[in-house]
């Protein structure tokens, strides 16, 4: 089911997916959790399998046109790079700010990834 993301510069409706570490709906278009989800939508998407995988893939993967697979990336001078070919991937401006604060926190706490 498609649910309308909060975060300001996205505002996309997406098929938005359960965290069921957090117990956050997140974003498929920017990667951003959305605010003021009830708690029977939660179990709504949990009932109907939409949720995160995100044992499996690492977050903020992005389609890369070079690869033609998604992959992770990575950010040099304020622009989003594949990490596995090394070619820019145009992004969103709410996903590019998800993925900052992503590998900020990551880069911080030595006990994620
Ligand atoms: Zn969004
Ligand atoms: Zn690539």
């Amino acid at each position: 089911m498609l649910l309308n993301c909060t975060t300001k510069g996205c505002m996309k409706s997406s098929e938005a997916k359960l965290d069921k570490t957090t117990g956050k709906v997140i974003c498929e278009e920017c990667g951003n959790p959305i605010e003021g989800i009830s708690k029977y939508m939660i179990k709504c998407l949990d009932s109907c399998g939409q949720i995160m995988r995100s044992n499996t893939k690492e977050p903020f993967q992005t389609l890369c046109k070079t690869c033609n697979k998604a992959q992770s990336l990575y950010i040099k001078d304020d622009k989003a790079y594949c990490k596995a070919c090394n070619s820019q991937v145009v992004v969103g401006a709410a996903f590019f700010i998800g993925l900052k604060l992503y590998l900020e926190g990551k880069a911080r706490d030595p006990y994620v990834g």
